[in-house]
């Protein structure tokens, strides 16, 4: 009787961590998961809520709210749906439709994505790129493509779930590494020189590093110099994931490759998304002629999915021409400069405030430590009382003790929004008792 057989099979919805997947997440998460009913631009209108006889339930757009927001991917300020990327993506859609019609094999092949991909790897300075109509699967269908079960994964502990399911996937044996830490990696690579694969009684055919540029939780930037030398050393290569530092990082917004001032050749393959920076949808890889061939002609991704809709594809080439300055002005220059002040000028301030917050000081990504869930929800919901949305992150996003309030800052934020911002934050910092540094005295 105790065989679990016997009690038939679990239901479809069961979840195996339902308590900590579920409940203080969607708790934390419920000031930006209101429908949001405009542009998610620097300030935006979410749906307000009401209660209902089932319990809570969220006005449409009869009842919305104005708030200053701090939880999209916006860093560039490229989600307003006017100026020349709108009116490009219009066009496209008057010349081309929506709909691809098929895989790339199969008649979807259009001009737009070649037009696309060529944006692409002249934004990267690559010989070439390929895009997908999503990021996460960039990443989930690639990375199988690229190793197999007789190599060696080094995976950065941090690293985003698409990457930690296409290391999976692979079949390859994985390792992790701690967190922007080439000297782990580095021990790691060392000790498995002598090592065999435990799949294949061999030694690895290949060793791949997978790393993020900027750590979306974290706010760190990659140490790439240290990793590059580590990947000539070691003969092994090198799979960057800059999702949210394309754009981001860089004097041109060329991400953190032009940061550090490294050369793109030593990275294997520059994968990215258009989701954030370039507020369109998808992903891409970028690379040597011959790897994105391998790419196009193996991967699960190219070979049996759709690729990216026609106005998509303008958003895109129209942002990254601002960007490189081929639309002959100088905006892009400005929204560079503008992010990189804000983001500074936004961490320097909270930390004066007496906020523990982690990460770069160049990372628009800025993550406040409050450690406890209840703190985050708190904040956040304290927040969008003074009209302010705020990203609550907690488990599994994070470990369950390191929940955290994440910002995310746009060349689009002015100086007077930011201030509210830090004043609002300044007085639930108080309440919340989360101003952690506050009793530290600096070392003199
Ligand atoms: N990689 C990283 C590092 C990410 O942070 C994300 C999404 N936040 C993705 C990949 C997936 O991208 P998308 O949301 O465009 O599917």
């Amino acid at each position: 009787k105790d065989d679990p057989r016997n009690k038939g099979f679990a239901s479809l919805n069961d979840r195996f961590e339902g308590y900590y997947t579920n409940y203080p997440y969607r708790l934390a998460s419920d000031v930006m998961n209101r429908p949001i009913c405009g542009v998610p631009g620097a300030i935006v209108d979410v749906s307000n809520r009401q209660t209902s006889d089932e319990g809570w339930a969220y006005t449409q757009d009869g009842s919305k709210r104005t708030i200053v927001n701090l939880g999209s991917y916006n860093y560039l300020g490229f989600s307003h749906n006017d100026g020349p990327c709108a009116q490009r993506a219009a066009d496209y859609i008057d010349k081309y439709g929506l709909h691809m019609g098929g895989t790339r094999h199969e008649g979807g092949n259009h001009v737009t994505q070649k037009h696309l991909e060529e944006c692409i790897a002249n934004y990267l300075k690559v010989e070439s790129a390929i895009a997908f109509p999503m990021g996460f699967s960039t990443n989930a269908m690639n990375i199988p493509a690229l190793v197999d079960k007789g190599s060696l994964i080094l995976s950065d502990k941090f690293n985003h779930a698409s990457l930690v399911l296409g290391c999976r996937l692979s079949g390859a044996t994985i390792k992790v590494f701690k967190h922007n830490n080439p000297q782990d990696c580095e021990r790691l690579l060392r000790n498995a020189l002598c090592e065999l694969s435990p799949k294949t009684g061999k030694a690895y055919n290949k060793v791949l590093i997978v790393l993020e540029g900027i750590y979306s939780m974290e706010g760190t930037i990659i140490h790439l110099p240290a990793f590059i030398e580590i990947k000539k050393k070691y003969k092994s290569y090198l799979f960057l994931d800059e999702a949210h530092s394309i754009g981001a990082l860089g004097p041109t917004g060329r991400g953190v490759v032009e940061y550090w001032g490294c050369d793109p050749k030593d990275v294997d393959v520059m994968m990215g998304t258009l989701t954030k920076s370039f507020a369109a949808a998808g992903g891409y890889m970028g690379g040597s002629k011959a790897v994105i061939d391998h790419i196009r002609a193996q991967s699960h991704g190219s070979c049996y999915g759709a690729p990216i809709s026609p106005p998509l594809v303008a958003q895109v080439a129209e942002s990254m021409k601002i960007m490189t300055g081929e639309d002959g002005t100088d905006i892009g220059n400005q929204k560079a400069v503008r992010l990189l002040k804000n983001s500074r000028y936004f961490r320097r301030r909270l930390i004066e405030l007496g906020f523990m917050v982690y990460g770069h000081e160049d990372s628009p990504v800025v993550p406040l430590m409050t450690f406890w869930i209840t703190k985050v929800v708190y904040i956040s919901r304290r927040m969008f009382d003074y009209n302010i949305g705020v990203v609550a992150v907690g488990y599994p996003a994070t470990s369950l003790s390191t929940a955290r309030v994440r910002f995310c800052l746009s060349a689009d934020h002015t100086k007077e929004q930011l201030d509210y911002v830090l004043k609002m934050m300044d007085v639930v910092g108080d309440e919340t008792g989360s101003k952690y540094m506050k009793a530290i005295k600096p070392n003199p």
